[in-house]
């Protein structure tokens, strides 16, 4: 353990010596995750991403710590955004490492473009989500058969494509629960969960209702 400290000095001592060497701080990160210093560690991997925006490993690490101190929502982000730029730049282990990361969070996984741009083509599908912030573009597919077998239902089948509904389902309603303590089994939680619901689809304007927001 002492060895550890030891090394974590040399480390503290050499990145405020060197403040602009990114491997420094990651190396100090590292070391720190290592001792259980996670707060700490958080600073050392912000320096290195600042330095290195393109380190997909320090994303990884990065969002381990945020979990790691209870930042689930900030954990989500930079696993996401670290995601793509791994992905982006063929960094295929810290990028399966933050699927793996993203996934015990109940969030969605970004679109795995090199794969699938060689199994599938980017052929325009016909079908146009009609969720405003829908990042499929072309690629939209609808979902096999309604949801639910209500209206809503019907109308998530005919608008929203399976991506987004697939974003709302294994993500975004989790967030809902968590966030307002939502109890499902009570008239008031179904409530807010299909206004968020509706929220996220588009299918209801943010303004015309005063029911709590969600945070981060
Ligand atoms: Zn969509």
């Amino acid at each position: 353990m002492s060895q550890l400290n030891d090394r974590i000095s040399q480390f503290r001592q050499m990145t405020t010596e060197n403040p602009d060497d990114d491997l420094g701080h990651f190396r100090l990160g590292q070391l720190l995750m290592e001792a259980g210093e996670y707060s700490e560690a958080i600073t050392s991997f912000r320096r290195t991403l600042e330095l290195s925006p393109e380190f997909s490993k320090a994303f990884q690490l990065l969002g381990t710590c945020l979990i790691q101190m209870g930042h689930p929502h900030e954990a989500i982000e930079i696993l996401t955004e670290g995601w793509k730029i791994a992905d982006e730049r063929g960094d295929k282990f810290p990028r399966d490492e933050m699927s793996k990361l993203l996934k015990s969070l109940n969030a969605p996984i970004p679109h795995k473009q090199a794969e699938s741009s060689s199994n599938e083509p980017n052929l325009p599908t016909g079908f146009v989500c009609q969720r405003p912030e829908c990042f499929v573009g072309s690629r939209a597919r609808q979902l096999e058969k309604p949801p639910f077998a209500d209206a809503i239902g019907k109308r998530i089948h005919s608008e929203i494509c399976s991506d987004c509904w697939n974003a709302w389902i294994n993500g975004y309603s989790q967030n809902v629960v968590n966030d307002l303590r939502l109890d499902l089994s009570s008239e008031y939680g179904q409530e807010q969960y299909d206004h968020h619901m509706n929220l996220f689809f588009g299918f209801e304007d943010n303004n015309v209702t005063n029911s709590p927001k969600l945070e981060g």
